[in-house]
């Protein structure tokens, strides 16, 4: 266990000088192949988003949980409408524990003068504001300048080293939960968290199993070779373990819909056969968040 109650208390003290300073210091973003300062407002809206976020799951999290929006086709619609028009709030690009742990690495080694925090992690903000608790808890890695501001938040977060980080999104893997690098207004400068997500709770993943938006698929793709597969019904862990619903039995074989895979590799993960790889994904449209680069472990410039 890496959460409970006495580590929320320890780390959820009063607001402090320590604290205090955080919210006045300079605070550095994620800029592609450097790290770039953001200014007050960047910095306060962000902050206010995140004093609010709970408030904001919660009513999701309601919508979510009526039968008349999830289980018509005009309330899909309109949760779509929401969806759609919530631009500005955090999406997420579905990434592997490689390709993470390539990203805090990557973070960890950019040179910067702001000697802020790097990485922090605390309690799941959907678990936190739902108050649903499911193991691993502690799993939100805050980066940047999202360290910062969960710090400063007071909501039990603590600063962690970049192997920390690693340890924690190996045990979310091994739990069988999806890396989701958060971003806000579709801007890399605006990437603040990497989540670890599961199907139960998680307010983003349950808004994209009924809309279809809010996640985006990573640089990598799974392929499979059908030769070596065990059988769906000697097996057919792929198709329990995939959030996104890319494995399927048809004609009492496995199907992979590529078109569906997001590329987090917890199919490879669970295959008994070892039938299953990740390779890299010939269209991945989010560059301009984060280099396929840095997520593939080289670094940007370099020829892949
Ligand atoms: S097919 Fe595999 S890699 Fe693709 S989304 Fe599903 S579990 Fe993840
Ligand atoms: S997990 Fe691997 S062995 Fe099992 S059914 Fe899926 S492809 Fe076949």
């Amino acid at each position: 266990m890496i959460f409970n109650g006495g580590d929320a208390a320890a780390y959820s003290g009063g607001l402090n000088w320590e604290l205090i300073g955080l919210m006045l210091m300079g605070h550095i973003a994620f800029g592609g192949n450097q790290l770039v300062p953001i200014g007050k407002v960047h910095y306060f809206s962000h902050w206010l988003y995140g004093k609010y976020e709970p408030q904001i799951l919660r009513l999701v999290d309601w919508f979510l949980r009526r039968k008349f929006i999830t289980e018509t086709a005009i309330g899909r619609a309109l949760l779509t409408g929401i969806a759609l028009s919530g631009h500005y709030l955090p999406h997420g690009l579905v990434v592997t524990t490689k390709a993470a742990t390539n990203l805090i690495r990557y973070i960890d080694t950019l040179q910067s003068r702001e000697n802020s925090p790097r990485l922090a992690v605390g309690p799941c903000v959907c678990q936190k504001a739902l108050d649903r608790w499911q193991e691993p808890c502690c799993k939100d890695i805050v980066v940047l300048y999202g360290a910062d501001i969960y710090l400063s938040l007071n909501l039990g977060y603590k600063i962690i080293n970049a192997d920390e980080a690693v340890a924690i999104l190996e045990q979310c893997r091994d739990a069988g939960l999806v890396h989701s690098l958060d971003f806000c207004l579709q801007s890399g400068k605006w990437h603040f968290v990497v989540c670890n997500c599961d199907q139960d709770i998680c307010v983003l993943v349950r808004t994209f199993q009924i809309t279809g938006k809010m996640l985006y698929a990573g640089p990598e793709i799974v392929r499979q070779d059908p030769g070596h597969c065990l059988s769906p019904e000697k097996c057919g862990e792929c198709v329990r373990i995939c959030m996104f619903s890319a494995n399927s039995i048809k004609k009492g074989k496995i199907s992979v819909d590529y078109r569906k895979c997001f590329g987090c590799g917890q199919c490879v993960r669970v295959c008994p056969g070892k039938t299953r790889t990740m390779i890299k994904r010939p269209e991945f449209t989010h560059d301009h968040i984060i280099p396929a680069e840095v997520l593939l472990g080289k670094q940007p410039g370099q020829n892949i």
